[in-house]
C-alpha cells in the first residue's frame, strides 16, 4: 500500500568540526520519503523554490517516488542551518529560513488523498493539520514534530493530536511537552492528547514505544563512525512507515518490525553527509543490519 509523506524538501548546510556541507538535499519529507521507498510506493508532498537543483529532483526519482505533489513556487526553498559539537550528537540550529513553505498550504488531488498511510513529517503543525483533513479514509497517520513547533504552535500542534494515531518525537521535546522529567512517563501521559501510540527517539540510545499492550523498548543500531546525524529521526519514521505500508495486517502487530526497521534505515543515514548514505544503501543491507541487530539483542 502506498503512503503519502508531507513535510519540508530542504536545502540543509551543516557544519561539523571537520567539514562544511553547504545546501545539501534534506528536509523531513526526503528523508522519510528515501528510507520509506526502501519498502513501499511513496507520494512525497511538499513544495521547493526555484532555486532548487534538478539532480535533487533526480535523487527523488531514482527511488522511484512519486513527484505529483512535489511543487515548484517563486521564491527560495526551505533553508536550514546546523553545526555539530565534537561529540556528533548535540547540535544547533544557525538559522532556519521557511522560505516558500511558509505560506504552503496545497490543495491535494484525488490521486493523493486515498493514500492508506499518512506520514506528517516534521512541518508546521498548521500545515500537517490542512493536509490531514482531505484525506479520506487514512488507515494509521504518523506525526512528527520538534521543539520549535512546541513554542511556537502548540494550541495547534495539540488539535492536531486528537487525530493522529500515533506521534513521534524525541527524549527532549516528550519532556518539554509533558513537562516531566523521566521519559518513559512523559511517553506515557503523551496518550491523553490522542494518540493510540507515541514512539520517544533518544538518538544513539533507541527508542521507546508506549502502545495499548504497554512498553516496547527498540536499540539504535550501533556504528562506529557517525559522520551525519541529520535526517536520522526522519529516516527512522520514514522507515517505519515504510514496513507497516508493506506488510498488511494488525498495526499493533506489526509496529514493533516497524520499529526495529526505522531504525536499521536511520542507521544509514548517519554514514553521510545529508542523504549521501541512504540513498547509496540496499533494501539487502537494511535486511542484513536487522539480523545482526537481532543476535545483538538475543538474550
Ligand atoms: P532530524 O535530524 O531528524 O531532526 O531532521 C533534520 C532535518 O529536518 C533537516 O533535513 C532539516 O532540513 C529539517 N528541519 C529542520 N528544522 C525544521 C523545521 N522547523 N521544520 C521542518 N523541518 C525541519
Amino acid at each position: 500500500m502506498s503512503i503519502l509523506i508531507v513535510g519540508t524538501t530542504a536545502l540543509d548546510s551543516i557544519k561539523t568540526p571537520h567539514s562544511e556541507n553547504p545546501r545539501l538535499l534534506g528536509g523531513s519529507a526526503s528523508h522519510a520519503a528515501v528510507a520509506a521507498s526502501f519498502f513501499a510506493p511513496v507520494n512525497l508532498l511538499g513544495v521547493v523554490g526555484d532555486d532548487f537543483p534538478d539532480e535533487y529532483i533526480d535523487l527523488y526519482k531514482k527511488h522511484g517516488i512519486d513527484l505529483t505533489g512535489l511543487e515548484k513556487a517563486s521564491g527560495n526553498t526551505f533553508h536550514w542551518e546546523g553545526e555539530y559539537e565534537v561529540n556528533m550528537n548535540n547540535r544547533q540550529t544557525l538559522e532556519t529560513d521557511l522560505g516558500v513553505i511558509e505560506e504552503w498550504m496545497p490543495t491535494l488531488g484525488d490521486d493523493l488523498t486515498d493514500k492508506d498511510y499518512v506520514l506528517l513529517a516534521n512541518c508546521a503543525p498548521q500545515l500537517q493539520h490542512h493536509v490531514l483533513k482531505q484525506m479520506k479514509q487514512p488507515k494509521f497517520v504518523v506525526a512528527d514534530t520538534m521543539d520549535l513547533w512546541l513554542n511556537i504552535a502548540r494550541h495547534e500542534l495539540e488539535a492536531l493530536l486528537k487525530e493522529v494515531d500515533c506521534l513521534v518525537l524525541n527524549d527532549s521535546e516528550a519532556r518539554q511537552f509533558m513537562e516531566e522529567d523521566n521519559v518513559v512517563v512523559a511517553a506515557q501521559r503523551l496518550h491523553k492528547f490522542g494518540p493510540k501510540y507515541v514512539i520517544v527517539k533518544k538518538g544513539e540510545h533507541g527508542s521507546i514505544l508506549s502502545g495499548p499492550s504497554g512498553l516496547f523498548i527498540a536499540p539504535a543500531f550501533p556504528l562506529n563512525k557517525v559522520i551525519d546525524p541529520t535526517g536520522a529521526g526522519d529516516s527512522f519514521v520514514g522507515g517505519l512507515v515504510g514496513y507497516l505500508a508493506s506488510h498488511e495486517g494488525d498495526i499493533e502487530k506489526n509496529l514493533r518490525q516497524a520499529i526495529i526497521h526505522g531504525s536499521v534505515t536511520a542507521s544509514f543515514c548517519c554514514e553521510g553527509f545529508g542523504l549521501a548514505a541512504t540513498t547509496e544503501a540496499t533494501r539487502k543491507q537494511i535486511d542484513q543490519r536487522i539480523e545482526q541487530l537481532k543476535e545483538m539483542i538475543a538474550f
